[in-house]
């Protein structure tokens, strides 16, 4: 590395361990950031000589990103962002704090793909799925797929491992090739991962007409535009790899939706030359994900706390949850988007017969789409009465982002 690049990530590495010991989170935005502002190249430098992949899309890429550095750590060395700093910042923070290694596996924001493709220069790039997101502040899902597929266009060399189920996705993955025809679309691998939320997808991104759906296949009524056929699927509890051999997976994540993530990680992995055979049993090595999925014992109840900040992500999260009583928890501060008007978006109805009950700073929100989805609740003040308002057993939790962090702060001081 030239001698700027050099000083700039020992300061941020510094800058970063000065934050933790002063107890103010990971310090890998601040690192990060003091870094890029010594040498704004110095994320292109610190990734020169890796072999890296990014992993994107609106949901399931912090897990995804876990599994898939597990995955490719068969073959030595991984540097990641695993505390979900995903922007330029953190990507430098995380590749500083590493050292060399030889291969890095990095959770991108979305909106950052194309600047984080230019500065990594990856071999490989996952696309997960887009949908709606805060939208207060979050682009319109047409116009992000609009900037992958402009960013794909000049990155004509990477490896795209893609969701053959969003037609979202695939729109964005397949450019066309330019009028001269020397730059060719990018190469695709496709995995089927399943996608539950639907709503974001009925037309088609590249003709205006509607697609249809039939099981699992899709299509544009309008142009050639369909899904294509995957090589890497999800197979009950298992993942069907291109040749056809079949392999068990076994986390200790919960949901069909992470077996989804687990295939994407596979296939990930694979196009490093991992074989599935021989990454399949790492995965189970992932527990939590940044607090997630964590499961506490208190008072003879089980609690599992569970994120999920979109109306897709609640989607996933009422099939994770098991049947029990279940306790729901909205905030509506500043990295939440401050806009709660996408809960009447989320059909609650998955959640009656269950005991349900409400809290946060928009609880009363929440109370008034319970209402009208006629699913009966409870508005509880503290995480201790929830505790006290069910029985013995498993107590699910969903939260959004700053109601996961508070509920996770209360579990901390009551253990
Ligand atoms: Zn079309």
């Amino acid at each position: 590395m030239p001698l700027r690049a050099k000083v700039a990530s020992s300061v941020s590495r510094t800058a970063a361990a000065l934050s933790r010991a002063a107890g103010r989170g990971d310090g890998s935005v601040i690192g990060g950031w003091i870094g890029l502002k010594i040498d704004p190249d110095l994320l292109a430098h610190l990734a020169a000589g890796r072999a890296i992949a990014l992993i994107s899309g609106t949901n399931g890429k912090t897990t995804t990103t876990r599994l898939a550095a597990a995955a490719v750590g068969v073959l030595g060395k991984v540097a990641t962002n695993s505390f979900g700093a995903n922007m330029p910042t953190g990507h430098t923070s995380a590749l500083a704090k590493a050292g060399s290694t030889p291969y890095a596996v990095l959770e991108v924001d979305e909106h950052y793909l194309a600047q984080v493709l230019e500065a990594t220069e990856p071999h490989v790039v996952a696309l997960l799925n887009l949908s709606r997101d805060q939208l207060d502040r979050a682009k319109e899902v047409a116009m992000m797929a609009q900037l992958w597929r402009a960013a794909l266009v000049r990155h004509q060399d990477v490896r795209v491992v893609a969701n053959a189920d969003d037609p979202m996705v695939v729109w964005a993955a397949t450019p066309p090739p330019n009028h001269d025809h020397r730059i060719n679309p990018p190469q695709v691998t496709w995995f089927s991962a399943g996608q539950r939320w639907h709503e974001d997808s009925w037309v088609c991104p590249e003709c205006g007409s509607t697609i249809q759906r039939s099981g699992e296949q899709w299509w544009c009524t309008g142009c050639p535009l369909r899904r294509p056929d995957p090589q890497w699927t999800v197979e009950d509890d298992g993942v069907l790899d291109p040749t056809g051999a079949w392999h068990k997976v076994s986390l200790q994540l919960p949901g069909k939706v992470n077996v989804g993530n687990a295939a994407t990680a596979l296939a990930v992995a694979a196009e490093f030359g991992v074989r599935p055979v021989d990454a399949v049993s790492r995965l189970s090595s992932v527990t939590s994900v940044a607090g997630r999925y964590a499961q506490v014992e208190k008072d003879g109840r089980l609690v599992r706390l569970l994120l999920a900040k979109n109306p897709a992500s609640w989607l996933e999260a009422f099939d994770m949850a098991d049947l029990a009583p279940t306790l729901l928890s909205i905030n509506a501060r500043d990295p939440d988007g401050l806009d709660t008007s996408w809960l009447f978006d989320v059909d609650f109805a998955p959640l009656r017969g269950r005991q349900v009950l409400i809290t946060g700073d928009r609880a009363y929100d929440l109370a008034v789409r319970l209402d009208v989805n006629d699913v009966p609740f409870q508005h509880i003040r503290s995480f201790n009465e929830a505790i006290r308002a069910v029985p013995p057993g498993r107590l699910e939790v969903i939260a959004n982002y700053t109601a996961f962090q508070d509920i996770r702060a209360e579990l901390d001081r009551v253990n």
